[in-house]
């Protein structure tokens, strides 16, 4: 692939060489279902968890673009340390670096960079897609914050330290709007007022996903998360910051994706059958062939969101979302091919092909659905707002008529 700086070219080989060592754990991770902390401890010490931290904070400054050559690089070798470096590197830790209050980012610096990885708490068991219509509370008492809701789906809940908690911010009985809450859990157990209940997933097994309650949790005024603009911005701009996630995550997707083609196109060149390579058969070498031409245009959309930046510091909306939606479906179809290549063999738990085919499949669901995603496309691509609810666009005409 062309376009790399040497700087960026090291970047990706030093990651390319530690992902080794992640591979050899993977099956490992996935069959254990437990967090791989000795490979979390290894990336730390290789940089690549905070690397998208600011200088004067500790970190090493990089891009998004120089987290994405890394992320791809663990993903190929084992997807739950792609996303392991996703999230050290942006959503949570990229809001509270972008808004955050001096405290707020020498305390979310220290984290990552000692090896957290932070969690983000937007969904609700009522609030997937519509997360707008989440119900999470946080009342103002005083100096604090007292925070009740249920979150699901919550990636590292129960190992992560930092949290970045989305909830409808109420002061003086009013509701002002959603905000963001950050929680730092110390010692073993998770903080007073906060429980986590393992969810069992599919894949990526070794990333425990949870429910979490929360039932006066108590936050500090300090620890809330304010970004320009006030309450009333407050959602669209931490969600300018979940872009870059999203680009994390397209590229866990064209990692994962990527692997599962090395794999596929080693066996294609080695396993013979009717006395040939299985490769020499046009119905496999054009599916090969198919396959190598969604990951290069999976590439160079992610490439374009990472690189596409703007003055906020976030990736581009519309370039994020094209990049997600397209690796996440590219992944998926990618994966069981590759693992049709292998047949039966691909099919067996001794094979990392259908651990590839398991981790795949949530990229189209988590961090924005597939549908949901070329949704926000469209509106884009048509410069107009395409409500969701039933009264939406009654809603809308009604404001252009005032
Ligand atoms: P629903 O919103 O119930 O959607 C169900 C189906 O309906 C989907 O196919 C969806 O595309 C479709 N649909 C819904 N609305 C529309 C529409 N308007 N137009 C067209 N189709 C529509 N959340 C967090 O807050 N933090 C996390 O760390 C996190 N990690 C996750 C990790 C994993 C592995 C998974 C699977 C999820 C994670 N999530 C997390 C939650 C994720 O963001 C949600 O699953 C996602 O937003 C979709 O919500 P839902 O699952 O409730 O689906």
């Amino acid at each position: 692939m062309h376009g790399l700086t040497e700087a960026e070219a090291r970047l990706r080989d030093r990651a390319r060489e530690v992902a080794q060592e992640a591979a050899a754990q993977a099956a490992a991770t996935d069959r254990s279902e437990q967090y791989p902390w000795p490979m979390v401890r290894r990336m730390t010490e290789a940089g690549f968890l905070g690397l998208t931290v600011p200088k004067e904070w500790g970190g090493a400054g990089g891009s998004y673009f120089d987290a994405v050559l890394v992320i791809e690089e663990f993903a190929k070798a084992c997807a739950v340390c792609g996303r392991i470096a996703v999230e050290a590197n942006m959503g949570a830790i990229g809001a509270i670096m972008a808004y955050g209050t001096e405290a707020q980012k020498r305390i979310a610096a220290e984290l990552v960079l000692a090896g957290d990885k932070p969690a983000i708490l937007i969904t609700e068991p009522e609030a997937g897609s519509a997360a707008t219509e989440m119900r999470t509370r946080a009342v103002r008492r005083g100096d604090e914050w007292v925070i009740d809701g249920d979150k699901t789906w919550i990636t590292g809940g129960g190992v992560s330290r930092l949290h970045l908690i989305f909830a409808r911010a109420v002061e003086d009985g009013e509701e002002k709007g959603i905000g963001g809450f950050i929680v730092v859990r110390d010692g073993e157990g998770m903080p007073a007022g906060m429980t986590a209940e393992r969810i069992p997933s599919m894949g990526l097994r070794g990333m425990p996903e949870a429910n979490v309650a929360m039932r006066g949790l108590v936050v500090p005024d300090a620890m809330v998360l304010r970004p320009p603009g006030g309450w009333a911005r407050g959602f669209g701009r931490l969600m300018d910051a979940y872009n870059g996630q999203r680009v994390g995550a397209a590229t866990v997707a064209l990692g994962l994706a990527a692997g599962a083609y090395g794999h596929a196109l080693e066996r294609a060149q080695t396993r013979r059958q009717f006395g040939r390579p299985i490769a020499e058969f046009q119905g496999l070498a054009w599916m090969l062939a198919d396959m190598s031409i969604e990951i290069e245009a999976s590439r160079a959309l992610v490439w374009r969101a990472a690189r596409s930046a703007g003055p906020n510091g976030f990736p581009d909306r519309l370039a994020a979302a094209q990049a997600k939606v397209m690796a996440a479906d590219m992944a998926i179809r990618v994966t069981n091919n590759a693992l049709q290549v292998w047949g039966a063999a691909g099919y067996s738990r001794d094979n990392p092909m259908e651990r590839y085919v398991r981790d795949a499949r949530m990229f189209a669901i988590a961090g924005g659905t597939a549908q949901v995603l070329r949704t926000q496309v469209a509106e884009q691509i048509l410069g107009r707002k395409l409500p969701q609810t039933r009264d939406g666009f009654m809603r809308l005409a009604a404001e252009q008529a005032r």
